[in-house]
């Protein structure tokens, strides 16, 4: 993680950046369990409970206990991540498959809603997901499809999760979804650790680092950063259901 000892300071970092709330993303149960603990701790800091495709295959009956567990603790907002990556490949395609079915079925029957991961799985995700209409919010975290995904994706209702990679040059297909998807279904994101925008690309993310996303996005939408700050704040709590 290489959070753990520094996160007094990365909150004040964080707040003093104008960022209001953090949602801690948990990945599989030691991780979840962790964000649970973080969010328990801090009253500006709220977790997600989830198992990502790399980690699926590590996926016992006893570890789904513990999730279900965790999912119904309080400072509990959303499920995931979960979804397929069939770039790395890490878990067989069948058991991501699986295991992001279950993920599925529970966040249907708490009427939570998803953070969903999906790399190189476009299609495969959009299939699986066209059967949960009844959720209570979509978000693609990281959103890396293209034009018509990006679409489909706002006509059944899904939020889109936007990071560091908006920042980055030649992301032209980004950059238009980000530019004329509407402002209410945009939600910024760290991915931390990862995909720290410029300029600290190839460092570890922290979300005092998420105005440089905002920044990029008020740009490429003729907007002002805190117009877009503002919009997107409100986009996080009403997707995550939280009352500051
Ligand atoms: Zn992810």
């Amino acid at each position: 993680m290489g959070f753990v000892k520094d996160v007094p300071d990365l909150r004040q970092r964080a707040q003093q950046a104008g960022v209001a709330v953090v949602v801690c993303v948990g990945y599989e149960v030691p991780s979840s369990r962790r964000a649970v603990m973080l969010a328990q701790k801090y009253q500006d800091v709220y977790a997600t409970v989830g198992v990502h495709p790399h980690d699926a295959a590590g996926m016992t009956p006893r570890a789904w206990e513990a999730l279900q567990l965790l999912a119904a603790e309080e400072c509990v907002v959303a499920l995931g991540e979960m979804g397929l990556d069939y770039y790395r490949n890490l878990s067989p395609h069948e058991v991501q498959e699986q295991v992001f079915l279950q993920q599925l079925d529970l966040a249907l029957e708490l009427q939570m809603p998803v953070v969903i991961h999906d790399r190189n799985a476009h299609d495969e995700t959009m299939a699986i997901l066209k059967e949960y209409c009844r959720l209570p919010g979509v978000v693609m975290h990281c959103f890396s499809g293209g034009r018509r995904m990006a679409e489909q994706c706002l006509d059944m209702g899904f939020y889109l999760g936007i990071g560091g990679p908006l920042t980055y040059p030649k992301n032209d297909t980004l950059a238009h979804i980000a530019s004329t998807a509407p402002m209410n279904r945009i939600l910024l994101e760290t991915d931390s650790p990862y995909l720290s925008p410029q300029p600290w690309r190839g460092k570890r993310n922290e979300p005092s680092y998420l105005p440089a996303v905002a920044e990029k996005l008020a740009a490429l939408r003729g907007l002002s950063v805190q117009e877009v700050a503002a919009a997107t704040t409100a986009n996080a709590l009403r997707f995550y259901k939280i009352a500051l």
